[in-house]
């Protein structure tokens, strides 16, 4: 008997997630023969939560809030982006038995950004808001891009600058807190915070966009997140959310697992085509 290739994601909590339905349409599209579950699993349940999973046959995960640094703990061997994130989103089984840990998160942002939207990073001011998981994981590969300089803001001012201080080699980058933005302007402003998940916003002063500038939300949801509607309402010539960077993450994943590269263009449409917007 052929057992099925077995993957799923944890995180706590899960039940929302997309990702189960997006790794479905994955396969039928390109088609692969495998199964992708969703499990609550929290911290102090991943180690032997991820063991197990593996030791019955499970061939990769996609780990989500609060387990991304965990994952990055546990895995035996890590890409180069993994380390620089020091946040695993991705760990697959190896044909050596070892577990592999990368980070999909930059390049699903990245990918969306400039494949999806046609923003370009290239000499931008970029500003990103909050100092946590995510923000470590699309710092290196948007100033991969050449961006101009990027602030991090944050509301533990420390967290901003020791953030901006371990990619200091990588370009210009600094941390602050959000009373420092006055007078201050960006091409492009990230919203990497969690406050779209409870419907507030970091306290931001006026005019911090430039003209035609673009707003991209991390978080998203079937109605516009609050970051997305004050975009919009700063006369942003873009303000999205993260949809297209959970699919395109979700992509890279499935190309590390099963050396296969699906389209996420169509899988974009379908869900943004579902929302009440
Ligand atoms: P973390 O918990 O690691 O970080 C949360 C950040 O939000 C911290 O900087 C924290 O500041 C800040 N924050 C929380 N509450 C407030 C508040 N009331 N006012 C101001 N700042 C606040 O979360 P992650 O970095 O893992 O995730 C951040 C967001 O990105 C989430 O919405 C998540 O869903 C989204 N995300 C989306 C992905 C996608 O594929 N679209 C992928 C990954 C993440 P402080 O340090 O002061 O506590």
């Amino acid at each position: 008997m052929t057992l099925i290739d077995r993957y799923a994601v944890f995180g706590c909590p899960i039940k929302h997630s997309k990702s189960p339905r997006i790794h479905k349409i994955f396969a039928e599209q390109t088609g692969q023969a495998l199964e992708y579950s969703a499990q609550e699993v929290s911290a102090e349940q991943f180690p032997a939560a991820v063991a197990a999973f593996f030791a019955v046959g499970g061939k990769g995960l996609n780990c989500t809030i609060p387990l991304k640094e965990l994952a990055w703990a546990y895995a035996d061997v890590k890409t180069e982006r993994a380390c620089t994130a020091k946040s695993v989103n991705t760990l697959a089984l190896q044909a050596n038995g070892s577990i592999l840990g990368d980070n999909t998160d930059g390049i699903g942002l990245v990918t969306d950004l400039i494949g999806n939207h046609a923003i370009t990073l290239a000499g931008s001011r970029i500003l990103i808001l909050g100092a946590g998981g995510a923000s470590r994981g699309i710092i290196a590969p948007i100033l991969e891009q050449s961006a101009h300089s990027i602030v991090i803001a944050n509301r533990t001012v420390d967290k901003a600058i020791e953030l901006a201080a371990e990619f200091h080699a990588r370009g210009s980058i600094t941390g602050c807190g959000f009373s420092d933005l006055k007078n201050r302007q960006f091409d492009l402003i990230i919203n990497a915070t969690s406050t779209s998940l409870s419907g507030q916003l970091p306290p931001l002063p006026e005019a911090l966009l430039v003209h035609n500038g673009v707003c991209y939300d991390l978080a998203y949801s079937t109605e516009p997140t609050a970051f997305v509607l004050w975009g919009q309402d700063n006369q942003a010539l873009k303000s999205l959310d993260g949809l297209g960077m959970l699919v395109e993450q979700a992509a890279e994943a499935f190309f590390i697992w099963r050396g296969i590269r699906p389209e996420t263009r169509p899988v974009i449409e379908l869900l943004n085509a579902e929302r009440t917007i």
